[in-house]
């Protein structure tokens, strides 16, 4: 075991009541903290005008200000940046490790403050909130040991990388990208999703805490279209990871290819993921799946559950089950502990869903969709979670990133039409299968293209070391997050000591 004697981040146990009751008193404390977040880098910040930060459950309630940064920022950035990449591939891979686990450490010294960022500016209920930490703290502590398994391996590191990364999981791939290139010897520039600029920096700090210097990890705050844009045509940039939408990989695929000098891209996107659940699955187990793949953290998961196939002879059954479960979920603040979904990030994304609602409503067979307290949709930034039975995959034009489930029934000697029809979205994120039945599950396994695939289990939530995360074609070009070949691209000559 890699690890160690360290194996994954506890996180936090819910279940214990005195725990609960000190949390709940922590984040009592907080809950009108206001955060701040604004360009760290070496050098002056000219930066913008500074923005107000609203929690999208409560839209009166203001999280923080955030000051974002300018070209002239990016261009400062990448003059330290350069200057400071030797010095930083110099020091000894150990070194690099020791700083991750401390930092590792302080962020479990810090669960309050980034369980509220977690919940008041993302939106995440607060078991979310508690799995996110504990796979930031992973990351940390798995690319560290690592390094520290095989230092001579992580001697030749690319040298600037840019890690531009995605709200839905403000912390936890943010750490992720930004620990990977930094213990492989790189120097990192920032580009955190504009809506989690606060939970960025309130890392980004922890690093430096860490004992990670100020060059080595520099924070560029703002939009992709500016910063992100800036930051991917800059020919010093020598390697770019990012997480996010399918276009936008693309986008920096065609910056990339603009350089002089050819530039790794670590790209980790979208899906449309489906999960086919014949008639020999466990009708209850398969609803409590269900539920969790399509509408834990408001479907807002590159994994999440969009398409579920349910062979037709049980198919009645099943959607009895789930809509029967789907009709408990509470809907609302997720600062409550009853709370089970919470808000959508923004406007822009709630308007997307709405609209993708409202058109596939004329061309389903059925919809079902949770209701809201009245109160809760005037408040803040919420989309019901509905259910669309559908005909085909293909009238699914985009990926539809929130609480969204389609429905498509399909007939038990069909399985290979299933399975080609998910393939041939030409997306291969996540898959799932629910069947008691060997040769089903073989036909899938090996039919299936996508990069994370689970059997009678839910779709998301893949634990870092042990389901290394990643997709293949629109979905990334790997190599898979929490995985063993992750560190090998972002260093020139990684060369693994097997005897060792
Ligand atoms: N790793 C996450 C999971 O397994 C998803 C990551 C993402 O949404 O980008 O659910």
């Amino acid at each position: 075991n890699i690890y160690g004697e360290r194996r994954n981040s506890k996180g936090y146990d819910l279940s214990d009541a005195i725990s609960l009751q000190q949390l709940q008193t922590q984040l009592n404390e907080l809950s009108d903290k206001q955060y701040q977040a604004k360009p760290l880098i070496v050098g002056e910040v000219t930066g913008n005008s500074s923005r107000t930060v609203y929690n999208p459950a409560v839209q009166s309630q203001i999280v923080g200000e955030v000051i974002d940064a300018n070209e002239q920022d990016v261009n400062t950035a990448f003059t330290t940046a350069v200057n400071f990449k030797q010095q930083w591939a110099n020091t000894a891979p150990e070194v690099r490790s020791e700083k991750l686990e401390k930092m590792a450490d302080l962020m479990e010294q810090h669960l309050p403050e980034l369980f509220d960022l977690a919940v008041r500016e993302a939106g995440k209920t607060l078991n979310n909130a508690i799995a996110e930490v504990r796979e930031a703290v992973d990351f940390c502590r798995y690319y560290a040991a690592q390094v520290r398994a095989n230092p001579a391996g992580f001697k030749d590191p690319r040298g600037v990388v840019v890690a531009i990364s995605p709200w839905n999981f403000p912390l936890a791939i943010f750490i992720g990208e930004v620990s990977s290139a930094l213990v492989a010897g790189n120097v990192v520039l920032a580009k955190p999703a504009e809506q989690t600029s606060l939970m960025a920096y309130f890392a980004v700090n922890l690093f430096h805490q860490a004992g990670i210097p100020k060059e080595a990890l520099q924070l560029l705050t703002g939009s992709g279209k500016t910063i992100g844009e800036s930051l991917t045509t800059d020919e010093r940039v020598n390697g770019v990871i990012f997480t996010g939408s399918t276009d936008t990989a693309k986008r920096i695929n065609t910056n990339l290819q603009k350089h002089d000098s050819l530039i790794p891209l670590i790209a980790e996107t979208g899906g449309q993921n489906a999960m086919i659940v014949d008639s020999s699955a466990l009708g209850e187990q398969v609803t409590i799946d269900v539920l969790n793949s399509a509408f834990d953290s408001a479907g807002q998961r590159c994994s999440a559950l969009r398409v579920l196939y349910l062979q037709k002879d049980n198919a009645d059954y099943l959607l009895e089950l789930i809509k029967g479960a789907m009709a408990e979920l509470v809907v609302g603040d997720p600062a409550r502990l009853t709370t089970d979904v919470g808000p959508v990030i923004d406007k822009v994304a709630q308007q997307r869903l709405l609209d993708h609602i409202e058109v596939m409503k004329k061309q389903a067979k059925s919809c079902y969709q949770v209701p809201i307290a009245k109160d809760v949709a005037e408040n803040g930034i919420f989309v019901a979670p509905t259910l669309l039975e559908i005909d085909n995959i293909s009238q699914l034009k985009h990926e539809v990133f929130g609480p969204v489930l389609h429905v498509i029934r399909y007939d038990a000697e069909k399985l290979d039409d299933v399975i080609r029809e998910i393939n041939s979205t030409g997306f291969g994120l996540t898959c799932g299968l629910h069947s008691r039945i060997d040769q089903t599950q073989r036909e899938w396994e090996q039919g299936i293209q996508a990069g994370n695939l689970y059997a009678n289990r839910n779709i998301v939530g893949a634990v870092v070391g042990v389901q290394p995360f990643g997709g293949q074609g629109l979905s990334g070009t790997g190599p898979k997050a929490g995985g063993a070949l992750y560190l090998q691209r972002l260093n020139n000559r990684t060369a693994w000591n097997f005897d060792g």
